[in-house]
């Protein structure tokens, strides 16, 4: 007989990974090397030493090693969070009369709302290993900047966090936890570096972007002593951490005997999805099983349904090096009017590769329609939704009513990253009336895209 399928499913502790799953070794095409800007040659491990500590590197460029260890101070810490609850939303399938199953797994249940402290923790931790004097980091909506500056505190490492201007001045409570767990916090563009000066005299007005506080972060880190930086999000490092989110997932549903049919997740700059794709993907690609596989992007910032695959910078101030990715261009910065995250110009090269080679699919929404599907979702669910996991529930949602008309009961996986609690702003913007949508013209892009 079928075990009845609860609200909310915990892993037991056997079943907790222990390692995190390297997707790369799993792939026959892999995602292209990282590019020294001033020789155009692969770069090697070593020279990313001045930027990145080096586990860390090393764990960048490691395309073979299948499963790595998670190091125990790690798994110690995230027994504090993990395993994250996969859910069934019973209530919101009944919502919406469809045969399907969703499944959503959480990863909001922690004071930084997000997934993204799975991987501070452990870039924290490489960092404490190898003796650091401290990190640098930017954050765009602040979730990362969160997590990292817990996972400082955790370990008692210093931490600067170039905040984008625009988010630093919206969110001063960001700004206060941030600072609560002991980290500095300075707005980007500022007067404290190159970079930031030279955007400052060029745009003094300007409210930064994800790609100028990198620059600035970066610059910080070379020039200090002892000093590293990290990054949240489109690194292979980070999408090697949250596997930890597919890896629950997949032993969750297994323990009922589930397979997801669909699997879905919003993509800013590829780590969540990434993460929770992994050992699915694995089974694409070992031919064991063919889900699909669905990115969810901001109509205002399209880096896959409207991008370029090329070679491009990570940053404004072409510091960084150059990754093979869907770009919109270094210089692309969404709307104004674009409420949440997701607004990194570039997509994670893993994901971009698989995606290229058509392993997976991508749709971009509207914000107003995220947020109705946010509206749905908090009144059946019960928990409020960050504007960013609400891309992925509007592609769920409307999966979902695809399977009422065709009366095929698929199973639905997607990815909530995190809570909505700081975009309070954005929520009343849409409840007002007041949030419009704004699409980037086709013109508008092509004047950003990487040339060459
Ligand atoms: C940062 C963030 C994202 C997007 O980042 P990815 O690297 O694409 O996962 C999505 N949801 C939340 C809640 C975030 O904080």
């Amino acid at each position: 007989m079928a075990k009845q399928i609860p609200n909310r499913i915990l892993l037991p502790e056997n079943l907790v990974p222990q390692q995190w799953y390297n997707l790369r070794a799993d792939m026959p095409v892999k995602p292209a090397p990282l590019l020294n800007p001033g020789t155009g040659e692969p770069l090697k491990e070593e020279e990313l030493y001045p930027i990145f500590c080096q586990e860390l590197a090393h764990q960048e460029l490691d395309d073979d090693t299948r499963y790595i260890d998670i190091p125990a101070e790690v798994l110690e810490y995230y027994k504090t969070f993990r395993p994250s609850p996969l859910h069934r939303a019973y209530r919101l399938e009944k919502e919406l009369g469809t045969p399907a199953k969703i499944y959503f797994k959480f990863e909001g249940n922690n004071t930084s709302g997000s997934h993204k402290l799975n991987s501070a923790i452990a870039q924290a931790y490489y960092a404490k290993e190898q003796g650091l004097a401290g990190l640098t980091t930017e954050t765009g909506a602040g979730q990362w900047g969160t997590a990292l500056a817990m996972a400082c505190a955790h370990f008692k490492l210093p931490l600067t966090v170039y905040m984008v201007k625009g988010s630093y001045q919206q969110k001063p409570y960001r700004r206060s936890i941030i600072q609560t767990f002991g980290a500095e916090i300075i707005p980007s563009p500022s007067d404290t570096t190159n970079a930031g000066r030279g955007i400052l005299a060029a745009q003094p007005d300007t409210t930064g972007s994800l790609g100028c506080a990198i620059s600035e972060a970066v610059e910080k880190a070379v020039t200090s002593e002892g000093y590293r930086y990290v990054l949240g999000s489109v690194l292979n490092q980070v999408l090697l951490h949250q596997s930890v989110i597919g890896l629950e997932a997949k032993a969750a549903l297994e323990l009922y005997d589930e397979y997801p049919d669909v699997i879905i997740g919003c993509a800013g700059g590829g780590s969540n999805l990434g993460g929770l794709i992994a050992p699915f993907m694995q089974d694409k690609l070992t031919g064991k099983a063919d889900p699909r596989i669905v990115a969810v992007e901001p109509a205002s910032c399209p880096s896959f349904t409207r991008g370029v695959y090329a070679y491009d910078f990570c940053d404004t101030a072409k510091v960084t090096p150059l990754a093979k990715m869907y770009t919109l261009g270094s210089g692309f910065i969404p709307g104004a009017n674009h409420a949440g995250g997701l607004r990194y110009h570039g997509m994670s090269p893993i994901l971009s590769s698989l995606y290229h080679d058509g392993r997976m699919e991508a749709v971009a929404y509207e914000q107003t329609n995220v947020f109705k599907a946010a509206m749905l979702f908090s009144r059946t669910e019960g928990i409020l939704p960050a504007p960013e996991s609400s891309h992925a529930i509007r592609a769920a949602v409307d999966e979902a009513l695809k399977c009422k008309e065709s009366g095929e009961a698929k199973t639905i996986l997607f990815g909530l990253t995190g809570t909505g609690y700081f975009d309070m702003s954005a929520y009343e913007q849409f409840l007002n009336g007041s949030m419009t949508d704004q699409i980037p013209t086709d013109e508008e892009l092509q004047a950003n895209f990487p040339q060459g």
